[in-house]
Order: structure tokens, then sequence, then C-alpha cells
């Protein structure tokens, strides 16, 4: 058996766990030093801008794209054994006064000879199928409707017990302080960990600890930068849904995502939106800006006027890991080493690119 240690379980180590679950002769052991989703991951809303994203080429494209196909067969996957709170109703990225509509018919055509859909509306139809929407000037809109959006807590969860089904074992509550290493003739060669809990001997290391894996790689003298930045969102209670109650995709512009929560009763009464984007200084990294959110909010609302009268049922904030003077994400071998992957540095898409970050680690381990 090949063991493998994955260190992190947010939404990518889960979703590693889980692919490589499905591959013989492993024998793999996940450490986080909370428990799952409590990251990162806790603060996301889980919106899957893949289809709808301006990338057409490269490896940007082919991450959204992979990600995009392999949640549409992992959903089933995980829905066999637990509810996923999944939304199919796809996205509504509105386009204001001044947007470049041609880009965006070019956009799918594009779309359309890559095998996917996207859908351009003139504001009329917009305001008739998504009454919704206020009097908000709006020049179109586009519907994506492959991509959607996920709970990203619900969703890690699921990957954890699926995983757990497969025979992954996890180490919750257990920090890793140190990674050991052996230089060879081909390279370093990570062979054990040192945790709180104590020891672990193995044959390939897989770093998804988001913004804990500058630590762990700075004492691998292979130093990887990745910096936080802030986000704040806020959950809205409805006493009716928005709109006919039919219809709800997250509909988004902006930057600004309104995001039906399908958490909760049916049909849906509840939202989340977000996020604000808050490079930090110094002081509490946590403590975000309130004018930022209220910012944000008040686009929402100028978008969906309903969501005037919305009872606040909580807000939050998470950091982003954003890898320092390099593309996000890290996926791949580590700097001098045969047998550390990094799966890292997500920022802004951790909870898209999850599938296809998971693939791309399997496909280095069963490939090697
Ligand atoms: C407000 C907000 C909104 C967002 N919205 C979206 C969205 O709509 N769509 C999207 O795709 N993304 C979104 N994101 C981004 C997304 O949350 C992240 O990209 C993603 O969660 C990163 O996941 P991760 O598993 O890499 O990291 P994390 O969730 O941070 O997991 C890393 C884990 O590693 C563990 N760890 C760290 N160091 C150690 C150690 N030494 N030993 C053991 N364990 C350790 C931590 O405890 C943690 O559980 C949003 C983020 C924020 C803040």
């Amino acid at each position: 058996m090949t063991r493998v240690a994955i260190i992190g379980c947010g939404v990518v180590g889960a979703a590693i766990a889980y692919e490589l679950s499905l591959l013989p002769n492993l024998e793999i052991t996940v450490i986080d030093c909370h428990q799952p989703a409590q990251g990162s991951t806790q603060a996301a809303l889980g919106v899957l801008m893949g289809i709808i994203s301006h990338k057409v080429k490269g490896r940007l494209w082919r991450l959204r794209e992979q990600s995009i196909r392999r949640y549409h067969t992992l959903i089933r996957e995980l829905e066999a054994i637990a509810p996923i709170s999944f939304n199919r109703q796809g996205i509504l990225m509105l386009c204001f006064p001044g947007e470049d509509m041609a880009q965006w018919e070019k956009l799918a055509a594009t779309r359309h000879t890559q095998g996917w859909q996207l859908e351009l509306l003139e504001p009329r139809e917009v305001r008739q199928r998504y009454p919704q929407l206020g009097t908000v000037e709006i020049v179109g809109a586009v519907h994506s409707p492959q991509d959607g959006q996920v709970d990203p807590v619900v969703l890690t969860r699921a990957l954890v017990r699926a995983a757990q089904g497969n025979g992954v074992r996890f180490r919750f509550s257990e920090g890793v302080e140190r990674i050991n290493y052996t230089e060879t003739d081909s390279g370093k060669r990570c062979d054990r960990l040192e945790m709180t809990g104590g020891n672990l001997a193995v044959d390939w290391l897989v770093m998804s600890a988001g913004l804990g894996s500058t630590p762990l790689t700075a004492g691998l003298e292979s130093p990887v930068e990745i910096r936080p930045v802030l986000g704040q969102a806020i959950h809205l209670r409805l006493e009716t849904p928005m709109g006919n109650g039919e219809s709800q995709p997250v509909i988004t512009g902006e930057d600004v995502h309104i995001v039906p929560s399908q958490g909760g009763d049916y049909p849906v009464t509840d939202y989340w939106v977000g996020a604000t984007v808050e490079f930090t200084g110094e002081g509490d990294p946590m403590k975000g800006d309130p004018a930022l959110l209220q910012q944000v909010l008040q686009r929402a609302i100028a978008f969906c006027p309903d969501l005037a009268s919305g009872e606040i049922v909580r807000t939050w904030s998470g950091l982003r890991p954003r890898p320092e003077g390099q593309p996000a994400p890290l996926i791949g071998p580590l700097a001098g080493f045969g047998n550390v992957l990094l799966a890292t540095g997500h920022y802004r898409n951790g909870v898209l690119l999850a599938p296809a970050t998971a693939l791309e680690i399997r496909q280095a381990i069963a490939g090697s």
C-alpha cells in the first residue's frame, strides 16, 4: 500500500481525499488541526462560475471546465449518500450600461463550440423571467444554466463521509507541526509528519492547508507565500420567496452575489449576499470594514429590492488564501521535492476548483 497524507480538510483536501479513495492500493490519512470546513471554506458562498467566466483557453479554463464537468457526476455520487444543497438553476449575470454585449455574444459562441451553453437575454426577457429584479438599469443578462452553487460546508462534510466509507482515515483536531524529509539523489523526499497526536510515515504528501501552507513549506526551506484576503457576507431571511419562487438562480453583478440558500425550506426564502474583497494589513485579520459590507448589501438591494425587508440572520467573514506573486491556484510538485504535492492558494475559487484540483492530484499520484 502507498501511504498518502493530506494536510488540511477544507473543501480542497476533502475533494482530494474522496477522489483518491476511488483508486486502489492507497492508504490515505487526512489531518486537520480543526474539524472539517472550518477554514476559508466555512465562509464561502459556493458560487461555481465556470462556464460564465471569461477564460477560454489555457490552464485556468481547463481547470474550470474539468471542475464543472466533474461536479455534474460528483453531486450525483454524493447525493446517493446524503443530501447536497446544490442549486441547479445556474447563474444569472446582470449586464449594466457600458458593458460590451458583443464580448458576451463572442463568449457564448465560443462556449457553444466547446460544448457548453450561455444564453443572452434582453432586458425585457430578464425582467419577465426574474420578477425579483427591481428597476435597476440593465442592458441585458447572461444565463449560464450549467454553472451552479453548492453549500461548501455541506459539500465538504459529504466528501468526508464518502471518503470515510471508502476507507480514508481522518485525524481531526491534530495539527501538523513539522515535516521531516531526507535528501536523495533525485531530490528531497518527505518521509514523516510530526503531529500533535504522534508521527505518521508517508510516501506522498498533499498540502491542501490553505493559509497554513505558508508556515508548513517554510519548514521545508521551500516557502510558498500565501496571504489572506478577507471577505464578509450576510445571510438574510425573507417572509416570502423572491420573484415567482420557482426560478431562483444565483444572481450576480458588479462582483456582488445573491445566493438563494438551499439549506432551509422550499421554496427558498433565505439568501446569502456577499462578498467583500479586503486586503487587510495590520491588526485583527478577521475584522472587516462594516462600511464595505453595507456597500455590498445596498448593491444587492438595488438588484433585488425585496432584500431590503430581510431579517439579518447572521454576518460572517473568512480569509481567502491568495498566492503572492503567482496566479491562483498552486497545484503540483513543491519545488525540490519528489513526493510533495501542493493543492493550495485557491483564493476566490476554491469551491469551484476543488474537483479539478482533486483530479490533477489523482493524476500525479496514479501516473507516477
Ligand atoms: C467570503 C468568501 C466567499 C467566498 N466565496 C466563494 C465562492 O462563491 N466560490 C468559490 O469557489 N470560492 C469562494 N471563496 C473562496 C473559498 O472559500 C476558498 O478558495 C476555499 O475555501 C479554499 O479551500 P481550502 O480547502 O484550500 O482551504 P481551507 O478551507 O482554509 O482549508 C485548509 C485547512 O487546513 C487546515 N490546516 C492548516 N494548517 C494546518 C496544519 N499545520 N495542520 C493541520 N491542518 C492545517 C486548516 O485547519 C483548514 O481546515 C470564498 C471565500 C470567502 C472568504
